[in-house]
């Protein structure tokens, strides 16, 4: 583990850099306050430290404030090394942020056995880090696909619709649903169908941009949100899409099948500002329906005029 001794003091410095070099450690050294600082905001710093409180440019006190008021980066256990030793010093150095003290000339062993439980609260960190991060995922992704689910792609939508329009740019939205997919769980089972959507997920994902992104919106369905210029061929982009599902078999434990998809597809700009993203989500949703009544595997885009005086405006794009 990386170590750092900041110490104004060339010899105190040395005999620590020794002591902990046997024990282990990785050490890096600077002699100064201000160098221990910098060397602490670095992107693979030392996690450990072991700060001089009696420093030029910048005490021992002045580093942990320094390190303190940042908050993006990975927790720095501090160690303040003082000859001062009353309460009112002790506290000034606490309240500074350090996490412990030492009394210099300090007990190698000591020295060591305090180091010891700064790693183990270094480790406790980590492990806390590591679920909360784990935590966040599986809040956001779903199991199965690991595609963004359903509460993520939503919001991701109100965002992006909000953006858009501060922007006067458009997002378009595909809502993709599997054809007949009942069946292939009636046919092949439960499992078939999983290994189905997950590599209809996969699909989908690898033929999105960067910048775009795929959701698993319910059971057997799929929402895509196109941003940016890509948002304008919206019609060109679904029939990508339909043929990255349609166009090639997919490989399962009962062998090859067969699966299409039905597009509901709706560009923001089409409908001014006033509906929220829900309601443009259930527009797009009635468009799916026409897709789905019209034969299915086919995209129909969703526009805000009434189907029954411009039958024309929902038209196929296969
Ligand atoms: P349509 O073309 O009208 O969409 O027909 P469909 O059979 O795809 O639609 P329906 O809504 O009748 O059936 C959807 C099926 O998707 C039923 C459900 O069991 C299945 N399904 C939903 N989630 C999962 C899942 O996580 N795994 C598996 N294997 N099947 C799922
Ligand atoms: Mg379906
Ligand atoms: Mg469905």
């Amino acid at each position: 583990m990386k170590i750092l001794i900041a110490d104004d003091d060339l010899v105190s410095r040395r005999l620590m850099e020794r002591v902990l070099e046997r024990s282990g450690y990785e050490v890096v050294t600077a002699a100064n306050g201000r160098e221990a600082a910098e060397i602490l905001t670095e992107a693979d710093c030392p996690r450990l430290a072991l700060i001089d409180w009696m420093m030029p440019e910048l005490d021992g006190p002045g580093v942990c404030r320094n390190v303190r008021s940042r908050h993006d980066s990975r927790y720095v256990y501090i160690t303040l090394l003082t000859s001062k030793q009353s309460s009112e010093d002790v506290v000034l150095g606490l309240e500074a942020g350090a996490d412990d003290y030492l009394i210099k000339p300090c007990n190698t062993e000591e020295l060591k056995a305090r180091l010891r439980t700064g790693v183990r609260i270094l480790d406790l960190e980590d492990k806390l880090v590591e679920a909360r991060e784990e935590m966040r995922y599986k809040a956001t992704h779903d199991f199965l696909t690991g595609l963004w689910n359903r509460g993520s792609i939503v919001s991701d939508f109100d965002r992006e619709l909000a953006r858009a329009r501060r922007e006067n740019g458009a997002v378009t939205i595909l809502i993709c649903d599997l054809d007949h997919f009942k069946r292939v769980n009636d046919v092949y089972g439960h499992l078939v169908g999983d290994e189905v959507l997950q590599s209809v997920a996969t699909r989908l994902a690898k033929s999105v941009r960067s910048y775009d992104m795929v959701g698993r919106y319910g059971g057997e369905e799929f929402l895509l949100l196109l941003t940016g210029r890509d948002a304008n061929l919206a019609e060109k982009r679904a029939e990508e899409i339909r043929s990255v599902v349609a166009g090639r078999t997919i490989e399962t434990s009962s062998g090859p099948l067969s699966v299409t998809l039905s597009i509901g597809v709706l560009t923001s700009s089409h409908w001014g500002n006033e509906l929220t993203a829900n309601q443009l989500l259930k527009e797009a949703d009635k468009a799916l329906y026409f897709a789905k009544a019209n034969g299915r595997n086919c995209a129909r885009i969703a526009l805000p005029f009434p189907l029954e005086s411009l039958g024309e405006v929902r038209r196929s794009l296969t």
